[in-house]
């Protein structure tokens, strides 16, 4: 990968961190992002999730410091368009918010724990776009209004 299409990759994820870290109470969190250019790391399957090379982030976090740490997979992010990368950056964000909630699982069902995770981070990633959308077309009519009035 050359350097311009690296660089518009980082760029594209910096963007989605400026619009939305604060927004989802991140902002108060020290999260490292670190960019994985040929996607050598995750090659390696990860054996207790089944998660596969196509993983497009890994998460890392250590919840009871606010701290975490997120590894961007370059070329799976070059493969995605603009509204699904917004998809996987709310998604891997909603990771580490509910992250804590894993430690609760019983070992032997922590492959299960993971599967719920999955599924409320899904579920959040998408409310996070629906209040997104709905505040932006309240702005939007609430601006008309204003400009009619004048
Ligand atoms: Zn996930």
């Amino acid at each position: 990968m050359d350097d311009k299409t690296y660089n518009a990759q980082k760029r594209r994820l910096r963007g989605l961190g400026k619009k939305w870290f604060k927004c989802l109470g991140l902002g108060w969190w020290k999260v490292d992002i670190e960019y994985d250019r040929d996607g050598k790391s995750f090659t390696v399957k990860e054996p207790a999730f089944g998660i596969d090379q196509f993983q497009i982030a890994r998460v890392h976090v250590d919840w009871e410091y606010s701290q975490a740490n997120v590894i961007w997979n370059i070329p799976a992010v070059r493969g995605r368009a603009d509204r699904q990368l917004e998809e996987d950056f709310l998604h891997e964000s909603a990771h580490i918010l509910i992250r804590e909630m894993r430690e609760w699982a019983n070992h032997r069902k922590a492959e299960d724990a993971v599967r719920h995770e999955e599924r409320v981070v899904t579920a959040l990633a998408n409310a996070f776009r629906w209040i997104w959308l709905e505040a932006t077309e309240v702005a939007e009519r609430s601006r008309k209004r204003r400009r009619h009035k004048k």
